[in-house]
């Protein structure tokens, strides 16, 4: 007899709040590099982030990558900071330079 679930919820590994996965980034160890899972498609043990750089240098600080995706040493993140900053800046509401409305128009 199942019980009926809210959903399932995820936990930040930067500021630790428990939430839906279409809040966060899924995150994966590839060759000692935390890497952006967007597609939720990697192999692997993942992690679950915000897209707030905030919860980023919290889990860094707290090595909480290495402990999530079960990696012994540090993991770069690089790769997931620029994403999450160009995450960061469209959900902020100001999208510079990627506006590329050049329709040609042709007149008939
Ligand atoms: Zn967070």
């Amino acid at each position: 007899m199942a019980s009926q679930h809210i959903g399932p919820v995820r936990t930040c590994i930067g500021c630790r709040t428990r939430t839906l996965p279409s809040e966060l980034l899924r995150v994966v160890a590839v060759d000692g590099s935390v890497v952006p899972d967007v597609h939720r498609r990697l192999p692997g043990r993942g992690a679950w982030l915000h897209f707030d750089l905030e919860c980023l240098r919290n889990a860094e600080r707290r090595r909480a990558f290495s402990r999530a995706l079960r990696v012994q040493g540090a993991l770069d993140v690089a790769s997931l900071r620029e994403h999450v900053e160009q995450q960061g800046k469209q959900v902020s509401g100001q999208p510079r330079g990627q506006q590329e409305t050049r329709k040609q128009v042709d007149p008939s």
